[in-house]
């Protein structure tokens, strides 16, 4: 499998500009050896601390929202061009507590994503199903709308330099992990989306992601399932015993 691994935690809105620092010092040596990418998706305010703790070693540094206005009149907005110039590589987009508590809409990700891509940002778009939609059977739908109206209208030199983070909404935060199986056949349904909109060689190129409370105890599995590329990691990405060990459970278990 010759895809790019990726493990990137999403530390939401926690950590100081001293506790980000020395999280990111205290990572770099446990993350050296690790065969994924890893990634840390740090609020704004420690992006350009992170980042330069982060500089030489094998940490990328990048945002969680941004956006989509290249600059203007917008109080309290973030615009791409400042987290580049923070020092931020990526941005996660669309992730399912922006789409609930701040009503983002496909369409508004969609501005976001092309802006990030004219700003040099990797957009990590994040999709996912509620438990209500899930439990209607409407997963599939829901996704492809999603990626359709998030996605659908790039070409495919730019989608391949995305990833997409499958989070079902139902295991944020919740300790209720997707079953491998589950998480596997959701990722082949988005990477034969991916396909059928790019063709083979686009999709083969795009990490897809699962996040859900993922943890030292389940990333071997999941890691283990052909379409799943690695994972976004939220709570357990907050605790460097927890999130080295994740970081280093993929090492093994491409070794093994
Ligand atoms: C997330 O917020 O992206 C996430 C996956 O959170 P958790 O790992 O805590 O479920």
């Amino acid at each position: 499998m010759s895809r790019q691994k990726v493990i990137c935690g999403n530390w939401k809105m926690y950590k100081t500009l001293e506790e980000a620092a020395s999280f990111v010092k205290s990572l770099a040596p446990l993350a050296a050896e690790s065969q994924a990418l890893v990634y840390l998706a740090v609020p704004f305010t420690v992006i350009a601390a992170a980042a330069r703790e982060a500089a030489n070693t094998s940490i990328t540094i990048g945002a969680q929202n941004m956006n989509d206005a290249s600059e203007g009149a917008f109080t309290g907005e973030i615009a791409g061009k400042m987290l580049k110039d923070a020092g931020a590589s990526f941005v996660l987009l669309g992730h399912s507590e922006r789409r609930r508590y701040f009503f983002e809409t496909d369409e508004f990700i969609n501005k976001k994503v092309h802006r990030a891509l004219q700003d040099g940002l990797q957009p990590i778009l994040c999709v996912g199903e509620t438990l209500e939609e899930k439990e209607a059977g409407r997963t599939e739908e829901i996704l492809e709308k999603q990626l359709q109206d998030g996605i659908g209208d790039l070409e495919s030199s730019a989608a391949s330099k995305l990833m997409i983070a499958y989070e079902p909404v139902w295991a944020i935060g919740t300790g209720q992990t997707a079953t491998p199986e589950i998480a596997q056949n959701v990722h082949l349904h988005c990477r034969r989306w991916l396909a059928a909109k790019w063709g083979e060689e686009t999709a083969e190129s795009v990490a897809i992601l699962y996040g859900g409370s993922v943890k030292p105890e389940n990333i071997s599995d999941l890691m283990a399932e052909p379409d799943i590329d690695g994972a976004l990691v939220g709570a357990a990405s907050l605790k460097l015993e927890l999130f080295s060990k994740i970081v280093n459970y993929i090492a093994k278990d491409i070794e093994t």
